[in-house]
């Protein structure tokens, strides 16, 4: 008797254990089929705007990502419908617009005619979202060449890289034997940009380079900065170092000027190739970790990511010539974030 009643309520919970599992499943598979499908996209031109609206069939949420010649549109846990219908209009912006499903997510990819900047609004309780498309405004690329073209010529003093030996001691291992430059931009008597209230660039790269590289020997990097004070260095010298010492990477920080005090945002530039991948890397995590404006990920031939032997990039996580981001910039919490992406960044590289 004692015996059979053990067994009646070893199956009850059995019985009730399978159906807590399958109503689970059942859930989970409804939330999947029961997400958002994109059912219609339409372009549109208005007041020299290009506009995509997309149409959906339940809330959205969509976020960009730019690429050097597209803009690729990604909405989280939504499906691409199968009758899916595309309204193109002539523009001097847009190339093509296509779709695809990447797993669970549903991606509208635009390719582009030229350099742009965008904006997504999503409409919620409407199931629609708005890509507002615009001619991209900015000079970062010849105020560098600009610089550059200074520097070059300009006599700088002897470089004096500090080396950061890597933390053995923590758990974290994962850049174990990995080389890396950090190039803080500017310094001495080459100030780079002013912010909106009057502070040198060479600071503020200065600040965030010296945290990138403890978070970088925490992981086990060996850490080399080209300066750790307000020296100035030679773009010739910063390159001929990272070549010489064999780094696994190289990294230039920069902060952002425009002429405009509205620019604002994250860009991030390679031009080898071979570093297009670290680039891309780190850009997605300062794009969605530091949360502002995404500007693109962007090829340009600066002088030491043209130069450097190894995947090497540039980051200019925000605009010190806007006033909020300037703010932003002289936080060490923020500094901070930059630092924690940026190392995420590597680490997924690698
Ligand atoms: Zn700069």
């Amino acid at each position: 008797m004692g015996k059979s009643n053990k067994f009646d309520h070893f199956c009850l919970r059995l019985v009730i254990c399978l159906c807590l599992v399958s109503c689970i499943l059942y859930l989970g598979n409804t939330s999947v089929a029961q997400g958002a499908e994109i059912s219609k996209i339409e372009a549109k031109r208005d007041r020299g705007f290009d506009y995509l609206d997309v149409y959906t069939t339940g809330n959205v949420s969509g976020n960009g990502l730019l690429l050097e010649n597209e803009l690729q549109i990604n909405f989280p846990n939504a499906k691409i419908s199968p009758k899916i219908e595309i309204l193109t209009k002539k523009s001097k912006r847009i190339k093509n617009i296509s779709t695809k499903q990447v797993g669970s997510t549903a991606r509208i990819t635009v390719t582009l005619k030229k350099n742009i900047d965008y904006e997504i609004v999503n409409v919620f309780g409407r199931n629609k979202a708005v890509v507002e498309i615009s001619d991209r405004l900015d000079y970062t690329e010849r105020i560098m060449a600009a610089w550059e073209k200074a520097n070059l010529k300009r006599s700088g003093q002897k470089l004096e890289p500090y080396k950061y030996a890597p933390i053995a001691s923590g758990k974290d291992k994962s850049l174990k034997g990995k080389i890396i430059v950090i190039d803080p931009g500017h310094g001495g008597k080459d100030p780079g940009a002013f912010s909106y209230s009057g502070m040198a660039e060479k600071h503020f790269t200065l600040a965030t380079a010296k945290k990138i590289a403890h978070h970088l020997k925490t992981a086990g990097a060996t850490v080399y900065l080209t300066r750790t004070s307000d020296r100035t260095c030679r773009l010739q010298d910063i390159v001929a170092f990272a070549n010489k010492v064999g780094a696994d990477m190289f990294i230039s920080i920069h902060y952002n000027y425009g002429y405009n005090r509205k620019f604002a945002g994250t860009e991030t530039y390679y031009y080898t190739p071979r570093s297009r991948k670290l680039a891309l890397a780190i850009h997605q995590r300062l794009k969605n970790e530091l949360k502002r404006k995404d500007r693109g990920l962007r090829r340009a031939m600066f002088y030491t990511i043209h130069h450097a032997r190894m995947p090497a990039v540039l980051i200019e996580p925000v605009y010190i010539s806007n006033k909020k981001e300037e703010k932003l910039a002289g936080s060490q919490n923020f500094q901070e974030k930059i630092a924690i992406s940026v190392t995420r960044g590597v680490k997924s590289y690698f």
